[in-house]
């Protein structure tokens, strides 16, 4: 499944920020999940919660933002009404992606020794 190898190299990046950091554990995970990213928040907490045993995550609370898919027009930054037609009325552009495909760890919290 998808969620999980975005859930290991989710651990592997907090655990690698934490040994940098010296930290003892970690509180709590935010994350980004884009509506257009191809993940299903539901998933991934089922994947999270699977792998984060006997990880520096074992006590962490994932958070998970979902994000919105919003697009423009890449010369005259014109948002685009959800459902409209993804082309500008004005410089005739094909809409941009500006937001909605992204996965991102936004914040770790962690406790340090
Ligand atoms: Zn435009």
């Amino acid at each position: 499944m998808h969620e999980y190898s975005i859930v290991q190299a989710l651990l592997e990046r907090v655990e690698s920020e934490a040994a940098l950091r010296g930290a003892r554990s970690v509180a709590r995970l935010t994350v980004s999940i884009g509506e257009l990213s191809g993940v299903e928040a539901d998933l991934l907490a089922k994947a999270y919660e699977t792998f984060r045993e006997r990880t520096i995550c074992e006590r962490a609370e994932l958070e998970i933002r979902p994000v919105g898919a919003r697009w423009e027009c890449p010369s005259c930054r014109t948002p685009f009404e959800r459902g409209a037609l993804l082309r500008c009325a004005t410089c005739d552009s094909p809409a941009r992606l500006a937001a909605g495909d992204e996965i991102v760890l936004d914040r770790i919290e962690m406790e340090v020794a």
